[in-house]
């Protein structure tokens, strides 16, 4: 599962952070997640549950915040938002985009103890 090893790559970053930071327990993982960044929550949710037993992120509360896909559009001059990857802009339905968000996937911030 694609997203587990998404999850493991998270952790051994957030336990390279506590090495540094000198934290034992993170309560909770925050991470910001784009619309086209291919990856499922629930399946996301449960890569962390599996991933995160034994290191400092067993039992914390894995947050999701969801980016929006963001593309400028060159014919209306402005920043859009896309619902799919390859959709025409919504405003004009030119397909001259430069796309400038919704591949996100990173820790936003933790709580930790
Ligand atoms: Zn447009």
């Amino acid at each position: 599962m694609h997203e587990l090893s998404i999850c493991q790559s998270l952790i051994d970053m957030i336990a390279d952070e506590a090495r540094r930071q000198a934290f034992n327990r993170v309560e909770v993982v925050r991470i910001e997640v784009g619309r086209f960044a291919g990856v499922e929550p629930g399946a996301l949710a449960f890569g962390f549950e599996v991933a995160s037993r034994g290191t400092v992120c067993d039992g914390a509360r894995l947050e999701i915040v969801d980016l929006p896909g963001l593309a400028y559009c060159f014919a209306c001059e402005e920043s859009v938002e896309l619902s799919d990857r390859l959709a025409p802009c919504p405003k004009c339905g030119g397909g001259r985009l430069q796309p400038t968000g919704g591949d996100e996937l990173r820790v936003k911030d933790l709580e930790v103890v």
